[in-house]
Formats: C-alpha cells, sequence, structure tokens
C-alpha cells in the first residue's frame, strides 16, 4: 500500500495539514493501490507563501541560469523515466508504450523550453520604444488526469523559463505519478519556493490558489464546466490565465485519400490514449460514396486492436481511469444507440474476458448525424463517430459545426488540397496525413476549446507581462 503524506513547499517535502485522503484504484484490477492525503486551504496559502519569498530573486535570474535548471530538470525527469512510466501504468492504466511515452514527453518539455529560451528577445522595439517582456509572477498550474505528468512539465517549463515561481496543483487521481515528477524536480535543485506542487481536491485546494491575490496568472487545462468556473475566479483580481479545455476534433478523409493508410491513422487518431485525449479525432468524416470501403476497414482495424491490463505491451487500449468515468462512457454508447446511430464496432459493457477493470469496447458508430448528442460532445473514450459528407464544402461545415475546436485532421492524396482545407478549418492544429507533436508550435484551441497556446515561444510569451518604455531626450 502506497501512502502520500506529503506536498512539495520551500524546496522540502513536508506534512500536508489537510486530514481528508483519497483512495488511489488500480482502474485495471480495481484494487486500491494506496492513499493519498488531501492538502486543504491552510497548505494552499502555504505554497503560495513559499512561491511570494521566491519570486522578485527568481524573476532576477538570467535566461542563461533558467537554461542551466531546465537542462537539470531534463536530466532529473529522464533517471524517473522508468518510475513515471510504471506509476502511469498502475494508477491511470495507461499501456505500456503510452506510459513511456509520457514519461519521454514530460522530460523533453523542459529541454524543448531551454531551446525556446535560448533564441528568445525579453526585449524588443516598436516604434521609437523599447519593449520588455517580464515574468508575470506567481503562476498556479492545475493538471487534469488523462495528461498529469505532461501538463505538469510543460507548463512548469514556461513557468521556469520566463522567470516565474508556482504552485502546481495537479489531478488529485494522478498522486503516484505526481510524487515521482515532485522526486525529480526535488533533485534538481531549484531554488526554494521556485517549484510548490499540493495535491489537493480542485474545489478547496484549486480554488484557495484562485482566489489568491498573489497569484498573478492560471494555466489550466481540463473539463469546459472546471475551466469556466476558474475563469470566473480568476477575472475578479485580473489574473492572466490560460485554459486548456475539450475538444471533439474533426478527421477529414478526402476522397483522394489513401484509404489503406489514412484509416487505420483516423481510428488511432480517435482511440489514442485509450480515447481519453483532448485532441481524439472523435468525428470521422468521409466522402459517402467511399463509406462502405471506409467501414470495412475500419471494422478490420478495430477488430485488431488490443484491450487489456495495460502492463501487456501488445495493450493499445487501456481502462478508462475511474469507475465513474467508465459509467460515464458507457451513457454516451447508450446515447448513440437510443439516437439511431448504426453500430458499427464495440457497443455497451466490458469486452469479452475482461471480468474486472474499467475496460470499455473500442465502439464506432457509423450513419452518425452531427447533430447527435454522441457527435457534439466530449466522450473522453474509444468511441468513434463516422459521419458521411456529400462535398468538401459540406465537410469542412460539418467539421467546423461543433462548439470546440482544439484538433482537426486532414488526409488527401494532394498536399495542396489538404493545406487549402486545413486554412478554413476553425481548430488550433491541423495535421495533415498523420499525426505528429511539434513541441515548438503552439498548442491551444478555438471556441469551447480554450483560451491561449502553450508550447514554444507562445507559451512562453503566456507567462510575460508586456512594458513598453518610452524615453523622451
Ligand atoms: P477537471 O476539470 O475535472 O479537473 C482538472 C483539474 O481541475 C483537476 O486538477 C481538478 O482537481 C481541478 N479543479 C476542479 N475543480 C476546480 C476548481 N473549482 N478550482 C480549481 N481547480 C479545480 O478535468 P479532468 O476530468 O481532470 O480532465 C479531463 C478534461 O481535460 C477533458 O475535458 C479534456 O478534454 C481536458 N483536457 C484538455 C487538454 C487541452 O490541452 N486542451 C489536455 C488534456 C485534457
Amino acid at each position: 500500500m502506497q501512502e502520500i503524506d506529503t506536498f512539495y513547499v520551500d524546496g522540502r517535502f513536508a506534512t500536508s495539514h489537510g486530514r481528508a485522503r483519497l483512495a488511489l484504484v488500480n482502474p485495471a484490477t480495481e484494487d486500491v493501490l494506496g492513499h493519498v492525503l488531501l492538502g486543504d486551504a491552510h497548505d494552499a496559502l502555504a505554497a503560495v507563501a513559499s512561491a511570494r519569498r521566491a519570486q522578485d530573486a527568481f524573476a532576477r535570474t538570467t535566461p542563461a541560469e533558467r537554461i542551466g535548471m531546465l537542462k537539470r530538470l531534463h536530466a532529473a525527469l529522464l533517471r524517473h523515466g522508468d518510475a513515471l512510466r510504471d506509476a502511469t501504468i498502475e494508477e491511470y492504466g495507461g499501456p505500456v508504450t503510452r506510459s513511456a511515452w509520457v514519461a519521454a514527453f514530460a522530460a523533453s518539455t523542459f529541454l524543448d523550453a531551454a531551446h525556446t529560451l535560448e533564441g528568445f528577445a525579453f526585449e524588443r522595439t516598436a516604434g521609437d520604444s523599447t519593449v520588455r517582456l517580464e515574468p508575470v509572477g506567481i503562476s498556479v498550474l492545475i493538471t487534469p488526469w488523462n495528461s498529469n505528468a505532461g501538463s505538469i512539465c510543460s507548463k512548469l517549463a514556461m513557468a521556469i523559463a520566463a522567470g516565474c515561481t508556482s504552485v502546481v496543483k495537479p489531478s488529485e487521481l494522478s498522486a503516484l505519478q505526481t510524487r515521482v515528477v515532485a522526486q525529480a524536480i526535488h533533485e534538481a535543485g531549484l531554488p526554494p519556493g521556485v517549484v510548490n506542487i499540493l495535491n489537493g481536491r480542485g474545489d478547496v485546494v484549486g480554488s484557495t490558489l484562485c482566489q489568491h491575490p498573489d497569484v498573478a496568472r492560471i494555466s489550466f487545462t481540463g473539463s469546459n464546466g472546471t475551466g469556466l468556473a476558474i475563469a470566473r475566479l480568476a477575472i475578479e483580481s485580473m489574473k492572466r490565465l490560460s485554459l486548456g479545455l475539450g475538444g471533439k476534433s474533426p478527421t477529414l478523409v478526402l476522397a483522394d485519400a489513401d484509404f489503406t493508410r489514412a484509416i487505420p491513422a483516423a481510428v488511432n487518431a480517435a482511440f489514442q490514449n485509450s480515447g481519453q485525449a483532448c485532441i481524439a479525432g472523435s468525428r470521422l468524416l468521409v466522402p459517402r460514396h467511399r463509406l462502405q470501403e471506409a467501414e470495412a476497414l475500419i471494422a478490420r482495424h478495430v477488430a485488431q486492436l488490443r484491450v487489456g491490463p495495460p502492463d501487456d505491451p501488445d495493450t493499445v487500449i487501456g481502462p478508462m481511469a475511474t469507475h465513474a468515468h467508465w459509467q460515464r462512457v458507457q451513457g454516451y454508447i447508450r446515447a448513440g444507440l437510443d439516437e439511431g446511430a448504426r453500430l458499427l464496432a464495440g457497443g455497451l459493457h466490458r469486452p469479452e474476458g475482461l471480468q474486472k477493470g474499467y475496460f470499455v469496447r473500442p465502439t464506432v458508430f457509423t450513419d452518425v448525424h452531427n447533430g447527435m448528442t454522441i457527435a457534439r460532445e466530449e466522450i473522453f473514450g474509444p468511441v468513434l463517430c463516422v459521419i458521411p459528407f456529400d462535398d468538401e464544402n459540406e465537410a469542412v461545415h460539418i467539421a467546423n459545426d461543433s462548439p470546440y475546436g482544439l484538433h482537426a485532421y486532414v488526409f488527401s492524396g494532394d498536399q495542396a488540397r489538404a493545406l487549402a482545407i486545413a486554412g478554413r478549418l476553425q481548430a488550433g492544429r491541423v495535421a495533415i496525413n498523420g499525426f505528429r507533436h511539434d513541441p515548438l508550435a503552439p498548442f491551444g484551441g478555438y471556441k469551447a476549446s480554450g483560451i491561449g497556446r502553450e508550447y514554444g515561444s507562445a507559451g512562453l510569451e503566456s507567462f510575460l507581462e508586456t512594458k513598453a518604455i518610452l524615453q523622451v531626450a
């Protein structure tokens, strides 16, 4: 049994003042792995005070000093890579390859931030004036359970690059992963108070942090409901805010695409991270005259995807993170059936042979209309909607007919056509003919998918205030 009863403050691990305990459950076995002692408002205030004490000196560090810190963080996270992978498998149910990628990604964010910082101009000119970019100040970084370690590290990397101290409020469901990350950060030997990490419930610790007058900036990734609540709190004291929220991303497979390549890739885009991905391509748009062909390829590919224990290297889709989330996904599958969508694969209940664990059958609905609940709402599980279109204009219309606009995928045999379609899509990122992450390119959403951008220079600038200095000779 693993018991986590400390939080990271002032450069050391201290026992939480909060007394509430939360059980940590292995989603593949339903066994209790341990408990986390949740912080309370007292702990939140201590964490902000620690960041406050460190902020002024940290803001005066040079970019070269901070690049050194980022490189030490990168090395420390790499040393803890196996532990982070294993915690992600055990606590979150992430399949082995995915969990190993998560650990490598978490480490790489620090190196990427170091590279961004290397060429970054903190002083510029505009007109006849000097423009200085200065650290915004104490930043609260709030993360979700589906990408806890990656979000902690990518947000922290940018805050550090900018010269901001931080209080991290990770998902309370991810305490084992957070403990590994916190230990690595501690070993990197940053000045005390630059990074503070606090387990706790969002409505206790999170809201205390978001209302604190000393906090200048909030970087939040999570659900739309929470994002809205945080935005309301933030605006009361004019905090700088970025929100990384939900998605219902379209994959447009154009008529000239190579279906044998595009369709498996599109299914993988939908089911990445067991479908628990903000950027999941959960609406697959295919030309009506090639629908049957697409359906056959989808069915064949889905049948090959192994759902099972996340520690099995052959597993592609692991369990949902919690029982409550499993129930939510089942509810959406039921809604799809009730709405009259045609089931191409999967369906209700656990996959055959899996009696325990929060496993979902990889599910594909076809003949979906974009007005159906399953096409409009973020399901956050391995559930794919196939929507036919008659021409490219209709495909673009369907793609954009969504409250969300986080990501989009386009497949075409003609790069120029794909680029033209990309230009018409309301999405913060568009991937053409496959999926890749670019850590230096901006990431964030149009419309209800959020406010602001992360990564690269756009991410760094979001932790900076702009000051224009106008001199009279
Ligand atoms: P959530 O909103 O339930 O929780 C996210 C975090 O907010 C947690 O740490 C939680 O404790 C905290 N929180 C909850 N209430 C709070 C409050 N009142 N004040 C301050 N903090 C509070 O989200 P989740 O279920 O953990 O994450 C899943 C969601 O995250 C999905 O909608 C997914 O699309 C989204 N997401 C978005 C991105 C992106 O980059 N756009 C990336 C990953 C996940």
